[in-house]
């Protein structure tokens, strides 16, 4: 069988732990034995970042601007105990926040949804993807302790010597707590941009919600952007694709998602989407299922799993011991950039490998072969629990007789 052949490169960023170790598994038994894979490779490792002084983490995002589409691998993100272990020049700032802050955009979370595996909601026949506003509001909050009586101001000193603007939150009489939250038109502008081109991209309803009524300036702010942003450039798309737009209240949203079937993107506030996120990725079942992309309102695109390096899992393999860790979602990163790439190309046959090694790794678990996290919860009778390599290669088993 000749191999498929790739016009241009995806940008590839390997990382740490044990996901780097599912990283070069994966290459070896299910890409490189098909795939003329073309990647311009950055190592996102802890100790390539320190040894760089974390440039190839910005050189790896501005060669996603340049491309278009990259895939990442689970990265490390320091904290003063991998200082100590790896012996860093300094805490290096997170490389998803680095990385998005360079692309600018919002994260798509969905979950692999397969037979035997099933959501605690069950209802939920399709998956729920979830986009987090990752910008603003009570993470970028400034917030005040008051220890007695007095007022508390808002004011605006515009930068143009305009006359100030002056508010009063509340008068105390004794202790309490005030909070300042802001955001800005342009971010919130480009999340909207990200969640329409998402839900016309994988051709499903785009739901939004905030607390509109409540708050009648910030909210529903968000509300009218995206209520602006629809008309004046997305109504038509969505019509002609046959899906909606669909707004209303967090409350109401919150209800009608738990009676609801998925098969929709539910854009959310930053702590709604801090919060939702979790719920929803519990409730499907397993972080090792969930895949993530930060789709900019550029059209740039990053793939990668939802979850961290399984560090517990990586001790284990230093220490020779057998794991047993799945590698689901950071195949799906995978084949998520390669069917991009393929489409963005005009590569059929990229864009095909990429829709059979979802399916030959959807029918390994079905088929009863799977690791063990999946194992302990699935509704399979007598599944055969696989190690970390031996589930890839029963995959590409799958793969091979499709190909
Ligand atoms: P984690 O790597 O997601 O793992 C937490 C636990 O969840 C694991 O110990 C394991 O449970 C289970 N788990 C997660 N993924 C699994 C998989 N693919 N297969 C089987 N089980 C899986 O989170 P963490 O241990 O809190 O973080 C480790 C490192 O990852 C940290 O340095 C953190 O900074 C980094 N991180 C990176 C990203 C990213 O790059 N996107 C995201 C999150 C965290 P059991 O031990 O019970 O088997
Ligand atoms: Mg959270």
């Amino acid at each position: 069988m000749e191999k498929i052949q790739m016009k241009t490169p995806l940008v590839e960023m390997d990382g740490d732990e044990m996901t780097r170790i599912l990283w070069q598994y994966i290459k070896d038994e299910l890409l490189t034995p098909f795939i003329d894979l073309n990647t311009e490779y950055y190592d996102l490792g802890l100790e390539y970042r320190d040894k760089t002084n974390d440039q190839v983490t910005v050189d790896a995002a501005e060669a996603t601007k340049k491309y278009g589409v990259a895939v990442k691998c689970a990265t490390i993100t320091a904290n003063a105990a991998r200082v100590k272990e790896y012996g860093l020049k300094e805490m290096w700032k997170s490389p998803n926040g680095t990385i998005r802050a360079i692309l600018d955009g919002t994260v798509f979370r969905s979950p692999i949804v397969v037979k035997g595996i099933e959501p605690c909601v069950k209802n939920w026949k399709k998956p729920i993807t979830l986009a987090r506003h990752a910008y603003g509001d009570v993470y970028k909050n400034a917030e005040l302790r008051i220890p007695g009586a007095g007022e508390v101001k808002l004011v605006y000193t515009p930068a143009d010597g305009s006359p100030e603007e002056t508010l009063s939150v509340h008068v105390f009489e004794g202790p309490g707590v005030v909070q300042g939250q802001y955001n800005l038109d342009d971010s919130i502008e480009n999340f909207a941009k990200s969640c329409f081109e998402y839900a016309l991209e994988t051709k499903q309803d785009l739901w939004f919600a905030t607390k509109d009524t409540v708050s009648k300036k910030y909210d529903h702010r968000f509300k009218d952007i995206f209520a602006e942003i629809y008309e004046a450039s997305y109504k038509e798309r969505f019509q002609a694709a046959g899906i909606e737009y669909f707004y209303t209240l967090i409350d109401d949203a919150v209800a009608r998602v738990m009676k609801a079937e998925g098969g929709f993107i539910w854009a959310c506030k930053n702590y709604d989407g801090d919060v939702m996120s979790d719920m929803v990725s519990s409730a499907f079942g397993s972080l090792a299922m969930m895949t993530s992309v930060l789709v900019s309102p550029n059209g740039y695109y990053e793939y990668e799993a939802a979850h961290g390096t399984v560090q517990r899992h990586y001790y284990k393999h230093l220490k020779g011991e057998e794991t047993s860790t799945n590698s689901v979602a950071t195949i799906f990163a995978w084949s998520g950039a390669l069917r991009k790439r393929g489409e963005l190309d005009g590569n059929q046959e990229l864009a095909a490998f990429a829709d059979k090694l979802e399916k030959a790794t959807i029918d390994t678990i079905e088929g009863g072969k799977m690791t063990k996290d999946l194992a302990l919860m699935t509704t399979l009778p007598n599944p055969t629990v696989l190690n970390s390599r031996d589930f890839i290669l029963a995959i590409r088993e799958k793969l091979e007789a499709m190909l």
